[in-house]
């Protein structure tokens, strides 16, 4: 699979360091695409299972961590042993591994608060945070227990910090529409005051956001946005955009989609969308999955041909602790170096 090489995103890495970006840091921003269960740090992780008495197993290595620095090196996740092709990567597993430790609404809050102060450091004014309802469910989580943590969070994030935040109810889009529509009518229906959009992630090889037309369907007709991830460099990423950009799906937003830029046909498609439709771009996500040109080329394609494009962290804690500030400083490295 092509990639940045690791020394590359070393050498970034320490560029970065040692340039410290004052109007970045300072600039009022938007964050538009930040998964809640992407920001557990491995700190708050090892707090988190400590008190609910949770063990610390990596499966895939085999390993039980007892003590903090090593959690924190399984979260060197930009290293090349941890890419394993189109299956079940190191970081589904580390991501989804992560939330075995959220158990009672306070850990929901807790892990919410911490972004939201983080948020405010950044000077994020506004922020959409995609939750994955199912991955909590299905470990026997009760979504009231998910929801009560994270609306009081949004209250004291708009109270306390004037971080303005609304929720992204994101679709695991490996499991089945069945649990898609069930999750829709016991999450986002009640819940619809703190949710703005529905949203599909996770795995997405050989999963077309079409399977989940009829969600779609009845989301929008309940007023809410829609939006899907198009992982980069998928195989089927081409036509997983096609279904996003067209009816009967016709979202609101793509979630990623780099691989737009490389077909004239779905640039097209992108242009001709009215005012509101753009993508989430998220950096150093790619950097595992693309080479330096690609990534980069592909977002000087789309800001030339005035594509809206919102720079965003995805799941900053296993991307090595680059949150939205670092994803937008990555971006001038571009032939700096
Ligand atoms: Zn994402």
């Amino acid at each position: 699979m092509d990639r940045v090489p690791y020394p590359t995103i070393q050498q970034w890495k320490s560029h970065l360091d040692l340039h410290s970006t004052p109007f970045l840091s300072s600039l009022p921003k938007l964050e538009l695409h930040l998964h809640l269960e992407g920001t557990l740090t491995p700190s708050l992780r090892f707090a988190l299972a400590a008190r609910n008495a949770i063990p610390l197993v990596s499966t895939r290595l085999n390993k039980t961590f007892t003590t903090l620095p090593d959690l924190q090196e399984a979260y060197q996740l930009l290293e090349p042993s941890s890419v394993k092709g189109p299956g079940l990567s190191a970081f589904f597993e580390a991501y989804m591994g992560g939330m075995e430790c959220l158990i009672r609404e306070e850990d929901f809050y807790e892990l919410a608060w911490a972004y939201y102060v983080r948020a405010k450091e950044m000077n994020v004014r506004y922020c959409e945070v995609v939750f994955d309802i199912q991955a909590h469910t299905r470990r026997g989580i009760a979504v009231e227990t998910v929801m009560s943590g994270l609306r009081r969070a949004q209250i004291d994030a708009r109270a306390k910090l004037k971080v303005k935040a609304q929720y992204i109810l994101c679709i695991l889009r490996d499991l089945s529409l069945e649990s898609a529509m069930q999750h829709y009518e016991n999450t986002a229906l009640p819940y619809k005051h703190m949710i703005a959009g529905i949203g599909l992630d996770s795995n997405e090889f050989a999963h077309p956001p079409s399977i989940f037309g009829p969600l779609y369907a009845r989301a929008k007709s309940d007023g809410f946005k829609t939006t899907a991830h198009s992982d980069v460099a998928q195989p089927d990423a081409l036509v997983h955009l096609k279904q996003i950009l067209t009816p009967p799906l016709e979202l609101d937003r793509i979630d990623h989609g780099l691989d737009a830029a490389g077909s004239d046909e779905l640039m097209a498609l992108i242009q001709s969308k009215d005012h509101g439709f753009g993508l989430t771009i998220c950096p150093w996500a790619y950097v595992r999955h693309c080479t330096e040109g690609r990534l980069f080329g592909s977002i000087r394609r789309f800001v030339n041909a005035g594509v809206k494009i919102c720079i965003g962290s995805d799941s900053p804690a296993y991307v090595e602790s680059n949150w939205v500030v670092d994803h937008l400083a990555l971006l001038p490295v571009e032939g700096r170096l």
